[in-house]
């Protein structure tokens, strides 16, 4: 199929981007890696009358770390980009485990990190890796500037708070609280269950466990993670993390599995990862 008709721009700053997305209204859609806008158009799913391409926008294609620690991820960083990058293998090993298995070579040489924040699809890795992390958007609009925790910007599924006249310019990670250990296990074909995990330091200083695939939206499972704050990682510390991260998720029963299938290998996940963080290889400074 084809799209439906719609008009084309490429500005080639922000200020000018913004401008064209306030009289688009509505109408409006921004344009990144292309890998699920387009897609959705050609199905007619989507139908925006403009679309607004940032590729021509320059300094947009970062990832770097401020002096405190703190990461920021610019709007065309491309999932390619964090896969191949060496500052994340040395300082985010969640995110450096999630970033290879997003979807296929060619998604990840075109789509980004922050496009995967804006499309909020129940599916969506990022979006698990951002919020068991803590981090936030940054959108910009005729207003300003305005930062907002991942937890509030997803409202739901394909639904975030941005206006449609706001560009999200870039996704912080906040520096770690210790030493930082996670990962990312993801649950392919069968169920599409993604987990995704970060901690700090040899007590705990801070958890996060998010879920994907297992609900109308990812789930920040904040009890399993509380469970975990403030004492050693001990079997039964881990053990009861894990059965309230199973109760946090929301599966239902489809071809792909039964929910309580997919509620056991949250369970089997959340075990599987968090007794991992101890590995030597799974630590970075
Ligand atoms: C075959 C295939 C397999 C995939 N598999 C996976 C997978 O395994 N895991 C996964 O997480 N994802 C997967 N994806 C989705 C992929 O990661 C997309 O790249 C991502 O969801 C969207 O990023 P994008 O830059 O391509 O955004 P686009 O397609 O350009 O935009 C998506 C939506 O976000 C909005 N948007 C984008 N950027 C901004 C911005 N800066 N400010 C405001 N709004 C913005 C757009 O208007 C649009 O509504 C897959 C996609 C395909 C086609």
């Amino acid at each position: 199929m084809y799209p439906s008709r719609f008009r084309y721009e490429a500005p080639r700053s922000l200020a000018e981007a913004i401008g064209m997305l306030h009289d688009g209204g509505e109408d409006a859609k921004v344009l990144a890696g292309g890998q699920s806008l387009v897609p959705l158009m050609k199905l007619r799913f989507a139908s925006p009358e403009l679309i607004v391409d940032i590729n021509n926008v320059p300094g947009l294609d970062y990832h770097r770390a401020d002096p405190d620690g703190t990461l920021r991820i610019g709007a065309l960083c491309r999932h390619a980009d964090l896969e191949r990058s060496d500052l994340l293998k040395a300082t985010q090993p969640t995110m450096a485990s999630a970033a290879p298995v997003i979807a296929d070579p060619v998604v990840r040489n075109r789509g980004t990190l922050v496009g995967s924040l804006c499309h909020a699809d129940p599916q969506g890795d990022w979006a698990s890796v951002v919020l068991a992390l803590g981090g936030s958007v940054i959108a910009r609009g005729p207003g300003g500037i305005r930062s907002i925790p991942l937890a509030e910007f997803v409202t739901g599924p394909f639904q975030n708070v941005l206006d449609p006249d706001e560009i999200a310019v870039e996704a912080v990670i906040p520096p770690a609280k210790g030493t930082r250990s996670g990962g990312y296990l993801k649950l392919e074909r069968r169920v599409g269950d993604l987990v995704a995990l970060e901690m700090s330091g040899e007590t705990v200083n801070r958890a996060g466990i998010s879920l994907t695939g297992v609900g109308g939206s990812t789930i920040g499972a904040s009890a399993a993670a509380e469970a975990l704050t403030g004492r050693p990682l001990s079997a039964d510390a881990i053990g009861r993390a894990a059965e309230l991260a199973a109760e946090a998720a929301r599966p239902r029963t489809d071809h792909r599995g039964s929910a309580e299938y997919k509620r056991h290998m949250v369970h089997t996940f959340v075990v599987r990862l968090l007794s991992r963080t101890d590995a030597p290889a799974e630590r970075a400074a």
